[in-house]
């Protein structure tokens, strides 16, 4: 049984005097315990608002979340953390408390696994770690706890918020773009040691990246997302070795030689759409190289690799 399932989700922004925005537009996606899901797209896809939804953040216009056999919905701050899903966000600036050690910050999560699983749970008891131990498990000294989050870089910040995160031992562990203000050497250390964290602990771990290196390297499954559409899922290395859609094929296509692994291109060729008013059909078809007159006219709501050029029978 899957951890969570986001079945037809929709997602809209809206401001006043501008047209609603659909930055998720029926998107379908499923963790499942101890699985890494990898969700990748250019910038703007409708990523982070579907990561966001997720965690209560973000309202849903339509279509579901569930966690845990539980739907999703809007929630405050202090039932949000005890859902058992806990975020690692883009911006390790503003996730954390400047004015408290980092040391105390880590122990709320504790106090957040505890309050959700039962303070007389002996299990946990024994197999709690300290705010070392989890600051030791991101790669930082054990005496750094006693700092303050000026004292440290933005990467260092970074894995501060990881084991902040991770001391709530979610069920679900939710990643975006958590490895993108870390220094290269630091990128996949951090993001073997989220995978490796949430397989040990049975939890699953929605990792969203435009770093396709990283996500090949920790993710059992990639989703591969475009204009709030989920175009392709499957295994990872299914994926890379034959992907069916053409975006993904262009995305992979892009990749810098010669190791064979990459980042995204900053954009594709082709006019990017604009989101408050997506092309009719395929949302892909103006920059597809194969397109067709039917995806013109009808959109192609299947998958694995939502194209018409892989329709199943
Ligand atoms: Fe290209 Fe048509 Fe497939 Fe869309 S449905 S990706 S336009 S071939």
């Amino acid at each position: 049984m899957s951890l969570l399932t986001v079945d037809d989700l929709v997602v809209e922004h809206r401001s006043p005097g501008r047209p609603v925005v659909r930055a998720v537009a029926g998107a379908s996606l499923a963790v499942h315990p101890g699985e890494v899901v990898g969700l990748v797209g250019e910038s703007g896809c409708g990523k982070s608002t579907l990561a966001r939804a997720v965690c209560g953040l973000n309202p849903i216009a339509e279509g579901s979340i569930t966690f845990d056999g539980q739907p999703v919905t809007p929630l405050g701050l202090r039932r949000r953390k005890l859902t058992g899903i806990q975020m690692v966000f883009q911006d390790p600036y503003t996730s954390l408390n400047p004015r408290r050690r980092v040391g105390d910050q880590i122990a709320d999560g504790l106090r957040t696994a505890r309050d959700r699983e039962g303070s007389g749970a002996p299990e946990l008891t024994r197999a709690a770690p300290s705010p070392a131990d989890l600051l030791e498990r991101v790669g930082l000294p054990r005496d750094f706890a006693g700092r303050h989050p000026h004292e440290f870089s933005g990467g260092q910040r970074q894995r501060v918020a990881i084991a902040r995160a991770l001391a709530a031992r979610p069920r679900l562990l939710i990643g975006d773009e958590p490895i993108s203000a870390l220094d290269a050497s630091a990128q996949s250390q951090v993001a073997t040691l989220m995978r490796d964290l949430a397989v040990e602990s049975g939890a699953g771990l929605l990792f969203i990246s435009h770093d396709l290196s990283v996500v090949r390297l920790i993710a059992d499954r990639i989703a591969v997302m475009y204009l709030g559409k989920i175009v392709e899922v499957g295994d990872t290395e299914e994926v890379w070795a034959g992907p069916r859609h053409p975006y993904t094929q262009a995305l992979l296509k892009a990749i810098p030689k010669p190791d064979g692994m990459g980042v995204l291109p900053a954009e594709l060729p082709g006019d990017v759409p604009d989101p408050a008013n997506p092309p009719e059909g395929c949302r892909f078809h103006p920059r597809c190289p194969f397109v067709m007159d039917v995806c013109r006219v009808k959109e192609p709501d299947f998958g694995p690799a939502a194209c018409w050029l892989h329709e199943p029978k």
